[in-house]
């Protein structure tokens, strides 16, 4: 260790606080800045998790750990890691939606990094400036549709920071391969071009080849200073998303976790749903309410599941209904937009609850960011022909879930199969308690990224995804199913996260995707990649 004294002690990466022994305390020029107890990594996490507890809102947790995170990273991973069904939705979705709202107001320290216009021309020069040169992970958002919550502009950094804890925490990838990257290119966001305190671009937003030549710089600019890095797209507005990812899916390392995360969590989720109403996937008519990029990724990904099982394009096209805030995506509707276009249906105009009462899906999936569009009417008529309704009300944060985890089980009368985007506490209905599962993209994105990392991947293909789904649809146990879970428990994910490296491993070196020589064990050399935070 070249640093000493106080230097070592603003260092997160190597900062044990109270935990330097009294050796290390004489060796490194620390006696008298420490207090004189020893104390353990497990007792500095009970100290922290104790702290975080007295807090009395999430936003303060969230600024408690992201300050802990700048003190000491092994600490704060490791009180993740063994907390983290209670302190994710604290680090992620719900609370970090709240804390990019407030960026600029709660705004403490540089983490992560920023381009603006003001960049055009030497971004692979600036990206010098980030003090790791290995770096392997970078997600990055432009901040024009965080979450449900819209254009945040600069404040949507929150969003690659936290992904990239996430990363660490549930897959064990080394923070300092991660890097999180806000492209700055204006708000549409008028409150927040005008508020003093605001700490993004001001203007608003680049749009058509101004913006594309800036994310290309940007993606070049990677290819060139960080030759093995993931991209992971983040928060994009659905055109943009799904055009970077038409653009580069084939040509970098990249994935967009909106479009491609949500259909491998949301298709495990039907794997399993499917396995607990005893039916099969070829039995379901599967209806999305809301049309961006989440429900046209999921439906993307679902008819791939079908091609497997021997359809054929039109046939499991047949099987995919889509509504949006205009009705029932039919084919001959005006100003239908290509992703849509390609759902459309032979039917005649109608509102969604008419579509359910006529095409009578057995799964229905929210991702509409419309907060309490599935009524006791819509969770009544789906339960009215289906013995078990699946229902997934997936959009975030809480306050957007098209309907609550407790509406859902009493509407129906405890007979739905549901999940949702954010948590939501256990229910317990007519004397049986359910246990909502989420739906939650961290049982996908930390496995693909590590296996990514493992082959060093050249690209990812969308089959990566379903391999993730299946790992994760596998997973589940019949206790999970009892209780009404349909996704396995949160504290299996680092175990659930190196099993998908493991299998996407596997079928990058079978696809012939993978940079890196197999090594003699795949599963020794994932294993040992993954970052362990203890002293
Ligand atoms: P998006 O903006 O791309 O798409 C939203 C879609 O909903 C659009 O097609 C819009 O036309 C439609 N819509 C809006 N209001 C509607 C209404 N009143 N009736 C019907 N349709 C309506 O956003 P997205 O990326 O698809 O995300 C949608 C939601 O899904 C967000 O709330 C997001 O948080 C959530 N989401 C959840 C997960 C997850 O749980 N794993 C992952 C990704 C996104």
């Amino acid at each position: 260790m070249d640093k000493k004294g106080i230097d070592i002690l603003r260092e997160p990466r190597i900062n044990k606080s109270t935990a330097f022994t009294t050796e290390e305390k004489e060796e490194l020029g620390l006696r008298g800045l420490l207090p004189y107890a020893v104390t353990s990594q497990q007792l500095q996490k009970q100290r922290v998790i104790d702290n975080i507890r007295i807090k009395d809102t999430d936003l303060q947790k969230y600024i408690f750990l992201s300050q802990l995170q700048e003190r000491n990273e092994r600490l704060f991973y490791s009180t993740i890691m063994d907390h983290l069904p209670e302190l994710m939705p604290i680090i992620y979705t719900p609370t970090v939606g709240e804390a990019c709202q407030k960026f600029s107001h709660i705004y403490r320290i540089a983490k992560g990094f920023y381009i603006s216009p003001d960049d055009r021309g030497s971004i692979a020069d600036i990206l010098e400036n980030w003090p790791v040169k290995d770096v392997r992970v970078i997600v990055v958002t432009d901040g024009s549709r965080i979450l449900g919550l819209g254009d945040l502009g600069s404040n949507g950094m929150g969003i690659p920071i936290g992904k990239l804890s996430l990363y660490t925490a549930g897959a064990g990838i080394d923070p300092s391969y991660c890097m999180p990257v806000m492209l700055d290119l204006g708000t549409d966001n008028e409150a927040l071009r005008t508020d003093p305190i605001y700490l993004g671009y001001p203007h608003v937003r680049l749009k058509g080849e101004a913006y594309n030549s800036m994310v290309d710089e940007f993606v070049q600019a990677v290819q060139q200073k960080f030759p093995k890095a993931l991209i992971q797209f983040e928060d994009f507005t659905t055109d943009n998303a799904y055009g970077l990812l038409a653009c580069y899916q084939k040509q970098v390392l990249c994935f967009n976790d909106d479009i491609q995360g949500t259909a491998s969590i949301a298709a495990a989720g039907i794997f399993t749903a499917v396995q607990a109403t005893n039916s099969l996937l070829e039995d379901q008519k599967i209806m999305f309410y809301g049309a961006g990029s989440a429900s046209t990724g999921i439906a993307d990904l679902i008819i791939k599941a079908f091609l497997e099982k021997g359809f054929s394009e039109a046939d499991a096209l047949s099987k995919i209904w889509m509504v949006d805030s205009r009705g029932l995506i039919v084919k001959g509707r005006e100003g239908l937009s290509d992703i849509k276009g390609r759902f459309a249906q032979h039917h005649h105009h109608v509102s969604f609850i008419d579509a359910i009462r006529s095409v009578q899906p057995t799964i229905l999936i929210g991702a509409s960011g419309n907060g309490g569009s599935f009524t006791r009417e819509v969770v009544e008529t789906m339960s009215s022909f289906n013995e078990h309704p699946v229902i997934f009300a997936l959009s975030n944060p809480t306050s957007k879930a098209e309907c609550v985890a407790e509406d859902a089980y009493t509407w129906s009368k405890g007979k739905v199969i549901f999940a949702s985007g954010s948590p939501f506490e256990p229910v317990t209905y007519n004397g049986k308690t359910f246990v909502p599962g989420q739906g939650n993209n961290v049982y996908i994105f930390p496995g693909i990224g590590l296996a990514a990392l493992a082959v060093e991947a050249a690209y990812l293909p969308d089959s990566v995804f379903l391999v993730a789904a299946k790992v994760v649809a596998a997973e589940v146990e019949q206790t999970d199913l009892d209780n009404g879970t349909i996704y396995p428990k949160l504290s299996l994910l680092r175990e659930i996260s190196f099993k998908i490296a493991v299998a996407v491993a596997h079928h990058l070196y079978e696809l012939k995707l993978a940079r890196l020589d197999r090594p003699e064990n795949l599963e020794t050399h994932i294993r040992n990649m993954m970052y362990d935070p203890a002293y």
